[in-house]
């Protein structure tokens, strides 16, 4: 098969001497084993493999600190989703203002890795185009593909997962595996704690944002994604399963999670000092 751009440069940056690091978006399980997944991308050649979880929790704790802050302010919009932050700023400039001034959990993590190991090539698995240029953007990603894109890598490249067991760095977190489906960042940000049942929209399928914002008037913090479902629904992600089933397989997965090891340690808060993962819109 021809491999597009994108794919030659994760392959080049697999036969280089470079150490590398694969990030994976936490929606992987819907294409991928995740009992096998570390395993398989090691085999492939990345010398450490992360979830973007750990970014997440970090996000997550960001969004509190600043909405408690600014507890004054007419409306809060979440931002990891780019397809949404450019509806706004395309759309709404007016809104530009409401939009979370932080870091995605990709980007988060991303400048985490690359703090803690300046050295590595870092490489995203991506359920959208979307963050695809976010991560091109972003100056501190080095390639990236879609999970379609790498198992056609995997298939082509003839890489079978070792039986063996593997784990995740140690840049880890449980309770964020939810964040791709719809309503996951507010859940676990604890959003309920802040505001009001009635003062809370979280919804995915955003495509059309003017009703959003039109029937949900007076209302505070808006937890938006703009895919079906949420990022399970990325037009990145090759199965072609019910929304419903794929929300199950990541529930699943972090059931699995809390009963296994999955990453040696947890991520500590010596591993981000000095980074600021504020972002302007
Ligand atoms: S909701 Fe869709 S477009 Fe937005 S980050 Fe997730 S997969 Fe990408």
């Amino acid at each position: 098969m021809e491999y597009n751009d994108d794919q030659k440069n994760v392959l080049k940056i697999l036969k280089s001497k470079d150490k590398k690091f694969l990030m994976a978006a936490p929606s992987f399980p819907i294409d991928f084993n995740y009992s096998t997944f570390v395993a398989l991308m090691k085999k492939l050649g990345f010398d450490n493999v992360s979830e973007l979880t750990f970014g997440a929790k970090i996000v997550n704790h960001e969004y509190r600190e600043y909405i408690n802050a600014h507890k004054d302010q007419e409306m809060f919009i979440t931002s990891p989703c780019p397809s949404i932050v450019n509806l706004v700023k395309n759309k709404f400039p007016e809104y530009v203002k409401y939009l979370m001034p932080f870091d995605s959990p990709m980007i988060a993590m991303a400048k985490i890795i690359k703090h803690n190991y300046p050295k590595y090539k870092i490489v995203f698995l991506s359920p959208c185009f979307a963050k695809k240029l976010e991560a091109k953007n972003s100056g501190i990603i080095d390639a990236t593909v879609t999970f379609k894109e790498m198992k056609e890598i995997i298939e082509n490249e003839k890489i079978k997962a070792p039986k063996k067991k593997d784990y995740f760095d140690k840049f880890y977190n449980e309770y964020t595996k939810i964040y791709p489906i719809d309503g996951g960042l507010a859940k676990t940000m604890n959003a309920k704690n802040i505001f009001k049942k009635s003062e809370m929209v979280s919804c995915s399928d955003c495509i059309k944002l003017e009703e959003i914002f039109e029937k949900n008037k007076g209302k505070k913090f808006f937890d938006l994604l703009f895919c079906k479902g949420g990022c399970i629904g990325g037009p990145g992600i090759l199965s072609k399963e019910s929304t419903n089933l794929k929300k199950k397989k990541i529930l699943d997965y972090k059931e699995y999670s809390e009963q296994e090891v999955m990453g040696k340690k947890r991520g500590l808060n010596k591993h981000l000092e000095g980074i600021d993962f504020s972002a302007k819109f």
